[in-house]
């Protein structure tokens, strides 16, 4: 597949150029203008290239719960999700290719999908996950999210003496799975990556992440994981390691410039200095982060202490959608009230590079992935700027970014593989994907969920609100 888009509105360092792009196969090879047409013509005109962004931490089956779950903080919200979350693994084929294509019509060209397992289906969530995203063409990162410890084991203890029934399957068990599904599924060339993704310090044990890590290293895959998401988390570590989070992932050598770490809240200065050093990335999502209480994590700081931030949508129930302009938006000026230097304030422009070149970095694929460079991937989108949402014109990124854009992709590319074209995805049939989402839903409202009820009057005690 070779293709030349004319005409077309890319950025420079401090402003924009009109020009072709030409790619052949699955790279960007020429960026001038008047090229020799390779392939199809796109007419680029009135539209902007960008780099194709990274939903970089998303659940993409918390789909069938979204807008459901109960106004509640982290720990009580995944006691809710898990009592309702028994799905089957069409539900799992349907809401990734649901998750593909909301990021995919709102600028993502690849998802980080931390892939919540059906007991005893585990290779078989993997697979219909897998089948989807390939149906849909993004590039898929799929991080299976494994546990050792039970959910109950999440919350500190506080004062009291809790017991927890053990994880129902054991540790070495959950690593083998792991590298059953490397063996089956990890195929990067074909768009398709395993991560190893213990879920967070909360529910693994150290056992789990030195497995991990030794899959990682062994198979050469990234590594993801929840981190400090909330105040519960952070006082769990202590009560557990005795030291902060960050301090104790450094001395087991989970950190490292492969290593993606979601929310990052509740991080104190030296933590912060530990992901500098170590490379580490930071997926920042805003909108789970005020949907749960979890608070506003120190984007400003992290950045000014040298530390690689990028965005994801998180769990569509927990945010409660997959629109990744929209957690962009909110993700940087979010911050403006949390720092009176204006100076250290996101811009637009650092927001697309972080959306796109900081995701790249965070997969270990920066020179592959992320800008709109000669011999990158041809990962790319391609924004309408005749769009009601997109006019007047007046600066096209940061209207994109610091406006409301609607139905604004016109195209999207990944691998060189077009699979949106006048705003349509080409590769599977969403009208039909509409109607298997409605069909197979109802509607919803109060549910008693036995979980909380469990946990609630812990919870409030362990933190202060009895
Ligand atoms: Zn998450």
């Amino acid at each position: 597949m070779s293709f030349t888009i004319q005409n077309v509105l890319l950025a420079t360092d401090d402003g924009y150029i009109t020009t072709d792009v030409q790619i052949l196969g699955d790279k960007i090879t020429a960026i001038a203008p008047n090229l020799d047409v390779v392939g199809t013509v796109i007419d680029g005109t009135h539209k902007l290239l960008l780099p194709g962004f990274v939903n970089a931490h998303t659940h993409s089956s918390e789909m069938w719960q979204r807008g459901l779950i109960s106004i509640f903080p982290l720990e009580l919200w995944l006691a809710e999700l898990y009592d309702f979350a028994p799905l089957d693994t069409e539900k799992v084929y349907l809401s990734a290719l649901g998750t593909a294509v909301e990021t995919l019509l709102s600028g993502g060209t690849s998802v980080v999908d931390h892939l919540v397992l059906i007991p005893g289906e585990e290779l078989e969530t993997i697979a219909s996950a897998v089948r989807a995203y390939q149906e849909v063409g993004i590039r898929a990162f799929i991080a299976p999210l494994i546990q050792d410890q039970s959910l109950s084991a999440g919350l500190p203890a506080g004062e009291s003496t809790q017991t927890h029934e053990p994880f129902f399957r054991s540790t070495a068990a959950t690593l083998e799975l792991v590298e059953e599904a490397v063996r089956q599924f990890h195929h990067p060339d074909a768009g398709v990556s395993i991560l190893v993704a213990p879920t967070g310090i909360q529910l693994c044990t150290d056992a789990l992440f030195t497995g991990c890590i030794e899959l990682s290293d062994r198979y050469n895959l990234c590594r993801h994981s929840h981190l400090l998401e909330t105040k519960a988390q952070e006082k769990l570590a202590q009560e557990k390691y005795g030291c902060s989070a960050v301090t104790h992932l450094q001395r087991i050598g989970y950190l490292g410039d492969r290593t993606s770490l979601a929310h990052c809240v509740w991080l104190n200065d030296t933590d912060i200095d530990i992901l500098a050093q170590t490379q580490s990335t930071v997926v920042h999502n805003p909108l789970s982060n005020l949907r749960l209480g979890s608070g506003i994590a120190p984007i400003l700081k992290y950045r000014q202490a040298g530390v690689n931030v990028t965005f994801g949508c998180d769990g569509a129930s927990s945010n409660d959608s997959q629109d990744l302009l929209e957690a962009i938006k909110i993700g940087s000026i979010l911050h403006n009230v949390t720092d009176f230097d204006y100076r250290s304030w996101i811009s637009p422009r650092q927001a697309v590079e972080m959306a796109s070149l900081g995701a790249a970095k965070g997969l270990n694929l920066a020179d592959q992935l992320g800008s709109i460079t000669v011999g990158k991937k041809a990962d790319l989108i391609l924004y309408d700027l005749t769009n009601l949402s997109l006019v007047p014109r007046t600066d096209p990124i940061g209207l994109l970014v610091l406006g409301r854009p609607t139905n604004v992709v016109d195209s999207a590319w990944v691998n060189g593989r077009q699979i949106i074209a006048n705003r349509q995805v080409t590769t599977i049939d969403v009208e039909k994907l509409r109607t298997e989402l409605f069909h197979l839903s109802e509607w919803a409202t109060n549910r008693q969920s036995q979980t909380v009820e469990q946990f609630e009057v812990h919870y409030r005690t362990v933190m202060g609100l009895i």
